[in-house]
């Protein structure tokens, strides 16, 4: 059979009858003594495929050898059948064996860590198999949503000669006969870059040592950024806005099947696509924190899990929160003119406890207030002379965020784990395959 002779399950599928010629691999493989029954999966999906023995005893049994993701090549009839998984079936008439599968080290009913030890494995599942096809469509629609508006992709250095989201966090690495830090972010990079081009984005592997074990943080993950000359914080905000709007929306476009195996509310994730998000400011999170959910939250303190929650969940779409205060933020936050406590920043929080999928801000143009706030975190403010430069030569106001790509995944997807919104998660305790 030539190569251009096989069509995928899924075109299968469409094809709806008559003679197939199929690749892939055994899902579930069940024999009496007079019927095989296989399930065959590709990448595309399922079919179940029947083997009478009184049709042909010699595939008949070929086919009670094959064992779970054995790989085999398939022809035969296809007919409707909504006893079936997919609601067809395939009379097989030809077999051919590619390799015959040791004993699959994944049964059904596994602990999360065996799962996780078999990650190479455990990414031929239904479900990851449906979470990489929707992280595949998050990436393209952050590509075309940048694009679409006139942003130019520009990349930053992962080797840094210094931090730029706290020293704690920082991966350091032997660089020749030197110590570097790999990248927790694009921003400072970037700030030189809307200087030659204007508005600018980027998806980039970002590091980050988080010691604390949660259910939403990597050590390794991806982060889209952008940044824009010119740009206030609340056209920051509203970028921010429509592009979780469009990702959400080209999620639905493309990806309804892969949403259902998954067994997400689609209903909500279509309300999501369309729905205005609130913007409120730190200062209105606390009052609904301490007065309709008798909370306790003081002036000055970050906004934990729990809160994040609480504010999302109240407002049942995603939603922004601005102006937190300037001390616990990262030393170019700047300060607002009306109330130099209150810092020109946002983070967008995801509801159904999913919290910040996005952290942005206006970028700070004083520098005497960043050096002395690297200088508090025990940094030489020396080493960004280059980026205190930038303010020497045609400075602008300018904003930017960064978005958690697996963040996003995890929320659109409704995974309990962020771990499994990427191929290979690396955490503090998981770091193989
Ligand atoms: P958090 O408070 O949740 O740790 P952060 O304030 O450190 O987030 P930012 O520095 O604003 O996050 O980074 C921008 C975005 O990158 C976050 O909104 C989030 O979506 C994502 N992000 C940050 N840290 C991680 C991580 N360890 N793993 C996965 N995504 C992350
Ligand atoms: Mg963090």
């Amino acid at each position: 059979m030539k190569e251009s002779e096989y069509i995928t399950i899924e075109e299968a599928l469409k094809k709806g009858s008559g003679k197939v010629n199929l690749r892939g691999w055994i899902y579930r493989q069940r024999a009496s003594n007079k019927f095989v029954f296989i399930v065959l999966r590709d990448e595309s999906e399922i079919i179940q495929c029947v083997i009478p023995k009184s049709k042909s005893p010699e595939i008949f049994e070929k086919a009670e050898k094959l064992t779970i993701e054995s790989s085999v090549k398939i022809s035969g009839e296809l007919k409707e059948d909504v006893r079936a998984p997919t609601g067809f079936e395939v009379s097989v008439s030809e077999l051919e064996i590619i390799q015959i599968a040791d004993p699959f080290p994944i049964t059904e009913h596994q602990s999360p860590e065996l799962l996780y030890d078999n990650r190479h494995l455990w990414i031929r599942s239904r479900k990851l198999n449906a979470i990489l096809k929707i992280r595949h469509t998050v990436v393209g629609a952050i590509h075309s949503f940048f694009r679409g508006r006139g942003y130019y992709e520009f990349d930053a250095p992962i080797f840094q000669p210094s931090q730029s989201e706290g020293g704690a966090t920082l991966f350091e690495v032997k660089y020749f006969d030197d110590i570097m830090y790999l990248s927790q972010t694009w921003q400072l990079y970037a700030e030189a870059g809307i200087f030659s081009l204007g508005k600018i984005y980027n998806m980039g592997p970002t590091f980050r040592a988080e010691k604390s074990k949660t259910s939403r943080h990597l050590a390794e993950f991806w982060m889209a950024e952008m940044e824009a000359a010119w740009m206030t914080l609340d056209g920051a905000v509203k970028v921010a806005k429509d592009e979780i709007r469009f990702i959400v929306q080209e999620v639905l476009k493309d990806n309804k099947k892969e949403l259902e195996i998954l067994e997400r509310d689609i209903k909500l994730l279509e309300h999501y696509a369309k729905a205005e998000y609130p913007t409120i400011k730190y200062a209105e999170a606390l009052e609904i924190l301490n007065n309709e959910y008798q909370m306790n939250v003081p002036w000055g303190k970050d906004l934990r899990t729990k809160e994040e929650e609480k504010i999302a969940e109240h407002f049942k779409v995603p939603v922004v929160v601005t102006h937190y205060p300037t001390e616990i933020m990262g030393f170019y936050k700047p300060p607002s003119e009306e109330n130099p406590k209150e810092a020109l920043c946002f983070d967008m929080l995801a509801p159904e406890g999913y919290c910040e999928i996005i952290g942005g801000s206006e970028r700070s143009l004083l520098v005497e207030d960043m050096k002395r706030r690297l200088e508090a975190d025990g940094e030489d403010p020396e080493n960004y002379s280059w980026y205190f430069a930038l303010r020497r030569y045609g400075s602008v106001p300018h904003s930017g965020y960064g978005l958690g790509v697996e963040r996003v995944v995890q929320w659109i997807c409704g995974l309990d784990n962020i771990k499994d919104s990427i191929p290979f998660p690396r955490t503090m305790l998981r770091k193989s395959p």
